[in-house]
């Protein structure tokens, strides 16, 4: 089951310049920096009522996030849906024909296992579900 908009992913070239933007937008500080190795990302999270806004700036020149602003410049990068179960839920897409860019549940920013959906197949949007990790 998706449950609802857990966050949108924003690509940005200099996440304390971002920051800053956002923080005047939205009236409040990021709550949450973290580092994603694994995928060459720095994050930063703000809290918007029951979703967020994702900030991700590339660490390195292989990241899909430098590369996606090579690509297309700033702006949305991804939207991501909250799910009961990850796992199910890429099992019931597989099923229906999509994309899935990995096979299982990696481990992503702001204590979730996450997946993505190619934009092929979600007609130009990459899609990521994601899980809260129960500690
Ligand atoms: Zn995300």
């Amino acid at each position: 089951m998706i449950k609802k908009i857990e966050h949108l992913g924003i690509a940005v070239k200099n996440i304390t310049d971002a920051n800053a933007v956002y923080h005047k937008l939205l009236g409040t500080e990021s709550y949450k920096t973290e580092k994603v190795e694994s995928e060459n990302v720095l994050t930063s999270f703000f809290k918007v009522g029951e979703s967020k806004i994702e900030l991700l700036e590339g660490t390195s020149a292989d990241s899909p996030i430098t590369k996606f602003i090579e690509k297309k410049g700033e702006g949305i990068h991804h939207v991501a849906f909250e799910v009961e179960d990850i796992e199910t839920e890429m099992r019931r897409l597989k099923d229906q024909g999509f994309t899935l860019l990995s096979d299982k549940p990696k481990q992503g920013a702001d204590n979730k296992l996450i997946c993505f959906v190619h934009p092929k197949s979600a007609n130009g949007v990459l899609i990521e579900l994601c899980q809260e990790i129960k500690k």
